[in-house]
């Protein structure tokens, strides 16, 4: 295990994506030809690292994967992306997460993930991960791994005041109000927000009143992701809500849009501490600009030698 000090740390999942592209979505009891298949790297907690790592800061990930295939391509996947690998664990109790998912020629899907390995990650583990979340500048959490151990990995960030950022993906509708207190940043879409408060989000103004109700429950800063409108940002300390537009882009995929702008905020946060939250997320919104521009989730996600220099 290394001592090694991580700008960006995350805890979170790894997910296989299987896609089969056919005409149409097999009927239950059939058997279709599909005309194309492939093999992606997926899951939030993943995608969130990997767009950190690529932006030029030293990322650690916390998960587990099955001690099979896919979970030893996904650690050289983390390699090849000089992401550290020292608190992946492999284990034989459960494959690694997948998502089967079949597209048809209208762009439907209808989709299978089994959290598998990820749901396994541990108290242990991040007790022995825990050097490296003490050392963390900010350390990074989802929900596709078990929500308590999520909680805990924040927990233990907090009280080392090491800045958290807290994405709520997917969305739990009760989510317990611990979650809040121990987020600097919570962010979240549209739809999440719309689960966790009740209210529809929409627009800047929905996202406004959204905003103002999760602020309440004692986070740190609410941030709402809003596609093609950028995002809006709202602090504790000052409560004026700000409009972050996003730059009109021709996007072609906006599959891992969100992650791209969590690995990029988790990177602003980390290098630039003295940033202001507007201006972190306004870079942000320009690197999940690019992510739009090209299909598929990492693959699309851009390294820092594609992006103006002015964003750096
Ligand atoms: P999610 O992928 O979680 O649904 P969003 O769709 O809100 O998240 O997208 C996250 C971020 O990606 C947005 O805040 C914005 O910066 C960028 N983005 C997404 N879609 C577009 C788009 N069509 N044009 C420009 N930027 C986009």
């Amino acid at each position: 295990m290394t001592e090694e000090a991580f700008d960006v740390v995350v805890v979170g999942s790894c997910m296989t994506d299987l896609v089969s592209q056919a005409p149409r979505l097999p009927k239950a009891g059939e058997t279709i030809h599909g005309h194309k298949f492939f093999i992606g790297f997926g899951g939030k907690g993943a995608n969130q690292c990997i767009q950190a790592a690529r932006l030029g800061v030293k990322t650690a990930m916390i998960c587990k994967v099955g001690k099979d295939f896919f979970g030893d391509n996904y650690i050289q996947n983390f390699k090849k992306n000089d992401v550290c690998t020292d608190f992946v664990w492999q284990t034989s109790a459960a494959a690694t997460g997948a998502a089967s998912i079949t597209v048809n020629d209208a762009g439907e899907n209808a989709i299978v993930i089994v959290a598998g390995a990820n749901m396994l990650l541990g108290s242990e583990e991040l007790q022995q991960a825990l050097p490296a979340i003490q050392k963390a500048k900010v350390l990074v959490c989802q929900l596709e791994i078990n929500p308590q151990i999520s909680f805990q990995a924040l927990q233990m960030a907090h009280d080392n005041k090491v800045k958290t950022i807290f994405n709520p993906a997917p969305a739990i509708p009760d989510l317990e109000y611990s979650f809040y207190g121990v987020s600097d940043v919570f962010c979240c879409n549209e739809s999440e927000a719309e689960l966790l408060t009740g209210c529809s989000v929409n627009n800047v103004e929905e996202a406004h009143h959204a905003s103002q109700e999760l602020l309440r429950r004692g986070c740190g800063a609410v941030v709402i992701t809003l596609g093609p409108q950028g995002c809006v940002v709202l602090k504790a300390q000052e409560k004026t809500l700000t409009h972050v537009p996003a730059n009109a882009v021709a996007a072609v995929d906006t599959t891992g849009a969100g992650d791209s702008f969590i690995g990029a905020l988790a990177f602003y946060m980390a290098n630039y501490p003295m940033m202001p939250l507007e201006e972190m997320t306004r870079r942000a919104n320009q690197v999940a600009g690019v992510s739009v521009q090209a299909v598929g989730t990492q693959t699309s996600f851009p390294f820092k030698q594609d992006l103006p220099a002015k964003l750096f």
